[in-house]
């Protein structure tokens, strides 16, 4: 049964009072979530009345106030369940952010409407049309009390149901890092178009939309933060949302690692269970060293997070490492299965398409190096001038 949480009860739910919710009432809606695409109105219910939104928010906001090292725990739980839970999770406790930097406090009071479950925000910045960042073809256009945006993006996560966009738009032409403007968006605005039938590889149920608007009029109001400042509103959730993205890597990774063993335990070949094999034992030691040491690059960004230290290089490289530990240990989790983890009877099918979705959520391991790079070279020079500079 999954305990509801009185909504004035200052003790959060500990990661045990929420398995039964990911890995029992989100489990047993897999083939539901498979077929229909989309999470069902129960569970949504179940997630909020658990109190998994206010986690991380801030006491003022409603919320439990947790810091990030310690919201790792049911950051992994969550992730060892379907996509949707884990998603929730992740998303509703990351959003807020923005809006707590940024908001005018009209916007401030969302943060509490999203803790208790009532509205949903979307983080909308990747197009078709163009890079992130000062790629972005998004144009907003400054006239009398408002805007005018016109634009698209796309692979927009809960783009199916949620209430609010965070978009992201260029205010003027010169393409530098000042040149981005943020808006919290109203679904129900004249013009916006949002098409929520793309299909993607795995994680179903999370919802991903195009959106579409030209010539779009966004009042002053729904302006995040100052002109110019959307960069910076953008990167107040990427710093967090990479190093939460990790924390449920390690968890989907752990859930994989779970199926190899219970599977090497059961299949039988030439008499003996395949996990009385040297090769399968040794895949298994693999996985679990490989997710452990993705779990410690976790804490240490989360820990520095919470101490309110710069965490961009530490973030991209927990993601970096992350992403390829998931991919790792999903590979040899549906190798230990034989052809049939290849089947959709196997759970392992679905984790491993799953996994492959974290390759692009909030970066590519491309982008990840070079964030890295840019700050190991920083580092150097920082350090010395002529380029000899410790390693930091
Ligand atoms: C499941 C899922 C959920 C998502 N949710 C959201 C969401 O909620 N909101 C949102 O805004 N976006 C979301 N995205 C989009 C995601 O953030 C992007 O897919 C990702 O940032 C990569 O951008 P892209 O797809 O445009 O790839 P591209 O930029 O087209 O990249 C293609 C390839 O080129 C490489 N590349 C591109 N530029 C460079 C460069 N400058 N240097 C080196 N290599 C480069 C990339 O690493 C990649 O290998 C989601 C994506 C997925 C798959």
């Amino acid at each position: 049964m999954v305990r509801p949480m009185p909504p004035t009860t200052a003790r959060p739910p500990s990661p045990d009072d929420l398995r039964e919710l990911f890995l029992g009432a989100f489990e047993a809606a897999v083939p539901e979530l498979e077929r229909e695409d989309r999470i069902p109105a129960r569970l949504l219910e179940l997630t909020a009345a658990a109190g998994v939104h206010r986690l991380t928010v801030p006491p003022e906001h409603g919320g439990f106030g947790l810091g990030l090292v310690d919201f790792l725990p049911y950051l992994e739980l969550a992730a060892m369940g379907p996509a949707p839970g884990r998603m929730i999770c992740h998303l509703s406790n990351g959003i807020w952010r923005p809006l707590a930097g940024y908001g005018s406090p009209e916007q401030r009071r969302l943060i509490r409407e999203q803790a208790e479950g009532r509205t949903t925000i979307a983080f909308a910045l990747t197009e078709r049309s163009g890079g992130t960042g000062r790629d972005l073809h998004s144009r907003a256009v400054a006239e009398t009390g408002g805007w005018r945006l016109t634009g698209e993006k796309h692979l927009i996560t809960f783009g199916d149901r949620a209430d609010w966009f965070l978009l992201v738009a260029a205010s003027d032409e010169r393409r530098e890092r000042d040149s981005l403007t943020a808006f919290l968006v109203p679904r129900d605005t004249p013009g916006f178009e949002i098409d929520a039938g793309q299909r993607t590889m795995g994680l179903h149920g999370t919802g991903h939309a195009w959106l579409r608007y030209r010539e779009m009029r966004v009042e002053d109001r729904h302006r995040l933060g100052e002109v110019g400042q959307g960069l910076e509103v953008a990167l107040s959730f990427l710093d967090y949302s990479r190093i939460s993205l990790s924390a449920c890597m390690v968890g989907l990774a752990r859930r994989a690692l779970q199926e190899a063993i219970a599977y090497s335990r059961r299949r039988i070949t030439f008499g003996r269970p395949i996990a009385e094999r040297d090769a399968i034992r040794a895949h298994l030691a693999d996985m679990h060293a490989d997710l452990e040491a993705g779990r410690g690059l976790v804490r240490t960004a989360a820990a520095a997070f919470d101490a309110g230290e710069e965490v961009t290089a530490a973030a991209a490289t927990a993601k970096l490492f992350c992403l390829n530990m998931v991919g790792r240990v999903t590979d040899l989790a549906l190798r230990v299965h034989g052809g049939f983890g290849y089947t959709t009877d196997a759970p392992i099918e679905r984790i491993y398409r799953d996994a492959r979705g974290f390759w692009f959520e909030e970066g590519t391991a491309e982008i990840q190096q070079l964030v890295i790079a840019r700050h190991l070279l920083r580092a150097a020079e920082a350090s010395e001038p002529d380029g000899t500079g410790a390693v930091p």
